[in-house]
């Protein structure tokens, strides 16, 4: 971990282990961080913030310009620990190069940081002022660790908080070895503190944390909540939640077929399905489902190449852990019950490697009330039902607690526009889907998806606070 600008261990020696989801055996002992380790690291943060803050942005950004350098050359290794950690396969690792992106991104965007003035009150100036909370609290899920430690701290820094962030303990090692890199870049002491750690006790007192001003999170609904709920009992703090998903796309019958099959089948691949945007619920418009069940059900078996995450042709790695595997495969249990006709996959043995490989698996005609019709399962699981009308499609849609991203493929332009309109979702595809996004639109979601938003045009408004400045002019 790295606390107050040292590489240290917890507190109190304890550790955890991290295992290779692949194979079950050990890929490393990681610090567990303790209270003691969690108040130190805010309280050094605290420490750091005014010499912080006060450097200006120009001097801070030649710090995350060096850290982007370093990212970049360690891309590999940093890779590598992610595949042995939470099993997502070399070959479709690129998110050491993306966050090193992030880092030099944010080193040149800071010119943005700006408020308003206006002479609109007679006989006064008024203006706005952007400026940093003080210490803000990172908290990031195991999926795609090293995206979201970049894309949440490389914002916080350059706007002047200083910060801590904890990585999840499904997945901390990639991290872990950029937190080396942190120190090698030089950032003061106490600006940048990474614990790595469980829920409990780490992740809770950033929650509940008085000195905590902001905290950004990714992660499961639940977590969210009860990170709300620690908030709202003590300061306050302003938090953003980046929460989970239950995507539909829609297929109409006069879309592309081969295209909406390929995205779809995508989405629901790239990372065995451990994707919060992942379009598990596909709705075909009934005359055209028969050829894109077909279709899809042939894309989906052919494509995937399971095995050794760390060999360069996998592009399938197993669950993260014996938890998610669990998990997955209950749902899958819970889909067999509610009636649904399994199509393809369904077992939780593609691989004989001993890992924690779930097979692509597909559900047809799932019951809407179907648990797993409503709720997130995380994993390489799709369940494809049918529909008649625009009206029906919408309605089926929008029937879920959640709202990240949803998709419509067809080629009628007034019927996507009609949709999406309709469409109760942070982010709308049409005739793309997830993981497809764009790098300068907002990212988040509606209804239980989160709150606020994310994104390179809106990351660093998120962690500036607003301070209205009225000033009386004297009459001549
Ligand atoms: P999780 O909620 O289990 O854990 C996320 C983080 O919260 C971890 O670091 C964990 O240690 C920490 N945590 C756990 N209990 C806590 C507590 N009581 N207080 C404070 N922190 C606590 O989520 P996960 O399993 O790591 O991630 C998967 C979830 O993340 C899925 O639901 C997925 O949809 C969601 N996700 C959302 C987005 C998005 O941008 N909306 C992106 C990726 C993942």
């Amino acid at each position: 971990m790295l606390i107050d600008g040292e590489l240290v261990e917890a507190s109190d020696g304890k550790t955890f282990s991290v295992y290779n989801p692949a194979t079950r055996e050990v890929s490393g002992e990681v610090p567990e961080a303790t209270a003691d380790d969690t108040n130190r690291a805010v309280a050094a943060a605290k420490a750091a913030f005014p010499a912080w803050s006060a450097l200006g942005p120009a001097k801070r950004a030649v710090y995350l310009k060096k850290l982007a350098a370093l990212i970049r050359e360690h891309r590999d290794e940093i890779a590598k620990l992610d595949a042995v950690a939470m099993g997502m396969p070399v070959s479709t690792h690129f998110f050491a190069e993306s966050a090193a992106g992030q880092y030099d991104h944010y080193a040149e965007a800071w010119p943005h940081i700006q408020g308003q003035a206006s002479v609109n009150t007679p006989g006064h100036v008024t203006m706005t002022l952007r400026q940093p909370f003080g210490v803000v609290a990172l908290i990031i899920p195991w999926n795609v660790p090293v995206h979201f430690f970049a894309s949440k701290s490389a914002p916080a820094l350059i706007t002047g908080n200083t910060i801590v962030l904890k990585t999840s303990e499904k997945a901390p090692l990639a991290v872990a070895r950029i937190a080396k890199l942190v120190k090698e870049a030089g950032f003061p002491p106490g600006v940048f503190n990474v614990l790595s750690g469980h829920g409990i006790p780490s992740g809770q007192i950033l929650s509940r944390h008085m000195d905590v001003r902001a905290l950004s999170f990714t992660g499961s609904s639940r977590t969210g909540k009860l990170i709300q709920e620690e908030a709202a009992r003590t300061n306050l703090k302003k938090v953003i939640l980046e929460l989970g998903g239950k995507s539909p796309a829609i297929i109409f019958d006069d879309a592309n077929l081969e295209k909406a099959v390929a995205q779809t089948r995508w989405s629901m691949q790239f990372n065995s399905g451990q994707v919060c945007m992942a379009n598990s619920r596909i709705y075909v418009q009934s005359t055209i489902a028969e050829k894109f069940v077909e279709q899809f059900k042939v894309s989906y078996s052919s494509s995937v190449k399971s095995g050794n995450p760390l060999d360069k042709e996998t592009n399938h790695g197993p669950q993260a852990d014996e938890l998610q595997y669990k998990h997955v495969l209950s749902y899958i249990n819970s889909a067999k019950d509610s009636g649904a006709t399994l199509a393809l996959g369904g077992s939780g043995k593609l691989e004989t490697s001993n890992g924690y490989f779930i097979e692509p698996t597909i559900f047809l005609n799932t019951p809407e009330e179907a648990k797993i019709t409503k709720e997130e399962v995380f994993g390489p699981v799709v369940i494809i039902n049918t529909f008649e009308t625009e009206k029906e499609a919408i309605a089926k849609a929008n029937d879920t607690e959640f709202g990240l991203y949803a998709s419509v493929f067809t080629k009628d332009i007034s019927r996507a526009m009609r949709v999406v309109q309709a469409l109760e979702s942070g982010y709308v595809g049409i005739n793309t889907t997830s993981p497809n996004t764009a790098y300068d639109l907002p990212f988040g979601g509606y209804k239980g998806s989160g709150q606020g938003r994310e994104g390179a045009l809106c990351s660093m408004d998120n962690f500036l606070e607003v301070k209205s400045v009225i000033m009386a002019l004297e009459e001549e």
